[in-house]
């Protein structure tokens, strides 16, 4: 079977577990430290600050407090997005606000954003998908119209640049995704990047049960007996082997987007004039794409995904629109009808790390065949 997703774990994966390991400290120690640091030596600004985390979904979390998103307030996030996103702001006792995307680019639609802001909404959940950045200046301009925070979900957009810019150096709180899947995995993990030191110190608070010994401790492999805690706070840090393992994918991380990126350009050319298929409309300059999507007829989707599955190709939905799950369907919500269509329409072909482009056309090809037999 030709799997959706596939870690790339070798041997410098392998290698870096077994010396985290022999290191015998096994929580937040020294590479964690050295994780951060290279993330924020990738990131290359000064002026951010970098916390490695257990989940993406706990960094969502700690983004929406440090945010100040109290119970009652409201934030508003596409419905075609990851359930942590859902669940995080579920975490804080917030109103979620449910937004349509739009249909070219998948990414929240700026305008039908605005006509859901009230004196209530506090936030807004920004999440890049895929291999399209949303259009982040026009994002910041929109929290500097409504004096809201914006919480960058960048889970899928882990060294791609925004004109430009890495992803990570520009936002208001930006959050990336390290688990088993991701491009860059640390078998589960995170990184949260935040603007001020302030930030920072309670980012650290949030993510060791509410201690107050400084980070520097640990990242020694040593701990602090004594301390004090102020506020609430989770089990939220990151494990040493979790950082070595993160720290030897981050040694790649050009030959990882490079073959995904040539991979995604594959599929778009070969997939390119099938009537019945919608592609990216990307070149994937300066991106490195997490998933490759496509968007076919609703009614053929399944007669696809079963056909593709009984000639060894798995695929994947990414994703359910969050409005149509038992618990958020009473959520508060905009037009969705993008998003529904879109959540019908949405196929993910397999893409991971190194994935030879034989592969790819053998994939494209079954499509192909599928569409020939199926067109008018
Ligand atoms: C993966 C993902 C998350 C959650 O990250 P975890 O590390 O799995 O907790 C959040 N948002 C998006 C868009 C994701 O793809």
């Amino acid at each position: 079977m030709i799997p959706v997703f596939k870690p790339l774990i070798e041997q410098e994966e392998i290698d870096a577990s077994r010396e985290s390991l022999e290191l015998g400290w096994l929580g937040m120690g020294s590479y964690v430290s050295k994780f951060e640091q290279k993330v924020k030596e990738i990131i290359g600004v000064e002026d951010r600050y970098v916390a490695a985390v257990s989940t993406g979904t706990a960094g969502l979390h700690i983004a929406l407090l440090v945010a100040g998103v109290q119970p009652g307030d409201e934030v508003i996030v596409a419905s075609f997005n990851c359930s942590a996103d859902f669940q995080a702001i579920g975490w804080v006792g917030a109103e979620m606000v449910f937004c349509d995307c739009d249909d070219d680019t998948l990414e929240l639609d700026l305008e039908r954003a605005a006509e859901l802001v009230t004196p209530k909404t506090k936030a807004m959940i920004v999440m890049d998908y895929d291999c399209i950045l949303s259009d982040h200046d026009a994002i910041a301009a929109f929290a500097e119209k409504y004096k809201i925070r914006i919480i960058h979900d960048a889970a899928h957009a882990f060294g791609s640049s925004y004109k430009g810019k890495m992803v990570g150096s520009f936002s208001d709180i930006c959050v990336f995704s390290h688990d088993p899947v991701k491009t860059i995995t640390c078998l589960d993990g995170g990184t949260v990047v935040v603007k001020t030191e302030e930030e920072l110190k309670y980012v650290h608070e949030l993510r060791l049960l509410g201690m107050q010994q400084p980070a520097t401790v640990m990242y020694q492999n040593q701990r602090a007996w004594t301390f004090d805690v102020e506020r609430v706070g989770f089990r939220y840090h990151m494990l040493n082997m979790h950082a070595a393992i993160g720290l030897a994918q981050l040694g790649k991380l050009d030959v990882i987007s490079e073959t995904r990126r040539a991979a995604s350009r594959y599929y778009n050319e070969l997939l390119r004039d099938l009537p019945q298929v919608r592609t990216p409309k990307t070149d994937f300059e300066g991106v490195n794409p997490f998933l490759y999507y496509i968007r076919v007829p609703a009614e053929l989707r399944d007669d696809l995904r079963a056909e593709l599955k009984a000639n060894g190709v798995d695929t994947g939905i990414h994703w359910q629109p969050g409005h149509l799950f038992s618990l958020w369907k009473n959520a508060k919500a905009g037009d969705l009808s993008v998003t529904d269509r879109v959540g019908k329409e949405i196929l993910s072909l397999p893409l991971y790390s190194k994935i030879p482009l034989e592969t790819v056309k053998e994939v494209a090809d079954q499509v192909k065949a599928f569409f020939q037999r199926h067109s008018k």
